[in-house]
């Protein structure tokens, strides 16, 4: 699953794309508000963690803006805790959740958890089809009731499919969701991630449609 990491402080924006990473995300991290916004332009992001006092353009701005085009990514505003009207301006222009600097690593994985659950509609941890559900604490996958592990990979494309059960999706839109900036993705990577999964999860889990792309049965 891929995050947009919007922060300015190279330390704390170095920490945490390192951690993000760590912790099976795809990270891809901007430090001002005009290069946030021509990343989520691009699209493909589960998730933003975004930053307030930014250069060239607030992140307020930033986040009506998105919103204004109609851009529902989950927003986790990260912000220092003597901003207060910011918090509550954030929220109303449509951020999903606000962290107080300075905050524990855990908690921020927890409620990137959380903003992902709402927006996939689920209350709790389990998203997904009938056959096919996604556990987003532990990263397994249930199949049949049988729990599976994945890598980040596997997780995050099986993720972008479910998001949607019998929706298609192509070659790009899958490379999107799952490699941030500047990873190597080799012409078949996405062949050999759908092959591993199918051995892992049964021939019929997941369905190429011959020249558009792969879906899971709605
Ligand atoms: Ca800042």
């Amino acid at each position: 699953m891929r995050v947009l990491l919007v922060e300015d402080d190279e330390m704390i924006g170095r920490s945490l794309k390192q951690a993000l990473e760590g912790a099976g995300w795809s990270a891809d991290w901007v430090r001002d508000g005009e290069l946030a916004q021509s990343a989520l332009g691009d699209g493909g992001y589960t998730c933003v963690l975004l930053d307030l006092g930014l250069p060239k353009q607030d992140g307020t701005e930033v986040l009506r803006r998105a919103r204004e085009r109609g851009d529902a990514t989950p927003v986790l505003v990260l912000t220092a805790r003597d901003g207060l009207d910011d918090r509550i301006h954030s929220l109303d222009l449509g951020a999903d959740d606000y962290l107080l600097k300075p905050f524990e690593f855990r908690e921020l994985l927890a409620r990137m958890r959380a903003v992902v659950r709402r927006r996939d509609g689920a209350a709790h941890s389990l998203v997904g089809s009938g056959v096919l559900q996604l556990d987003l604490t532990t990263r397994e996958v249930v199949v049949n009731g049988e729990r599976e592990a994945l890598t980040a990979r596997e997780f995050a494309l099986l993720h972008a499919l479910l998001e949607r059960p019998g929706a298609i999706l192509s070659r790009e839109q899958l490379e999107n969701r799952i490699y941030g900036w500047g990873e190597e993705v080799t012409s078949n990577a996405i062949d050999v991630l759908i092959h591993g999964m199918r051995r892992k999860l049964g021939a019929d889990s997941i369905r190429n449609v011959r020249g558009l792309g792969w879906r899971v049965a709605a």
